[in-house]
Order: structure tokens, then sequence, then C-alpha cells
């Protein structure tokens, strides 16, 4: 099985929290090894990860998707949102 760039960036949040199934992330992993635009995505995301932890205002690198902006937006307001 092979998998597209749009998908390895669906799995990249659970990819960073480590709660991909072993093969999804062996299959992500792999993608990662040859793919230097999803490399890229990933230390990105990793950093915004980093910011939204610390409570800091953070921008989307120029060259996001503004699929992959939704994306991760929601995936931030998600966690926000646990707090109220
Ligand atoms: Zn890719």
């Amino acid at each position: 099985m092979v998998i597209e760039c749009k998908h390895v960036w669906d799995y990249i949040s659970d990819y960073l929290d480590g709660s991909l199934p072993p093969e999804t992330r062996a299959l992500v992993q792999k993608h990662l090894d040859h793919c230097e635009i999803c490399s890229a995505i990933l230390d990105s995301t990793r950093n915004i990860l980093v910011l939204t932890a610390d409570d800091r205002v953070f921008e989307l690198p120029v060259g996001f998707s503004d699929r992959l902006h939704q994306r991760l937006n929601a995936e931030m307001n998600k966690g926000v949102g646990d707090s109220s």
C-alpha cells in the first residue's frame, strides 16, 4: 500500500502524538523518508505544536495548503475547547 501526501497530512498530528497504529506509522515513516514536502510539513507542524503548547501566538509558514491549515486549526480548537 502506498500513501499520498494528502494522507500523510491527515496522519501528521497523530503521528506526532504517537497514536497511530504501528502499520500506519510505518507507512507514514516510509513516505517521509523520500518526500521532502511532507518532511518539511512534519517539521513545521512539530514547531506549531510546540508553539501552541506554549500558549503563544503562531502563524503557519507560507506554503501550507489551506486544507492542512484548516485541519490544524480544527485540531488546535479541539485541544483548546477541553479546558472550558
Ligand atoms: Zn509527501
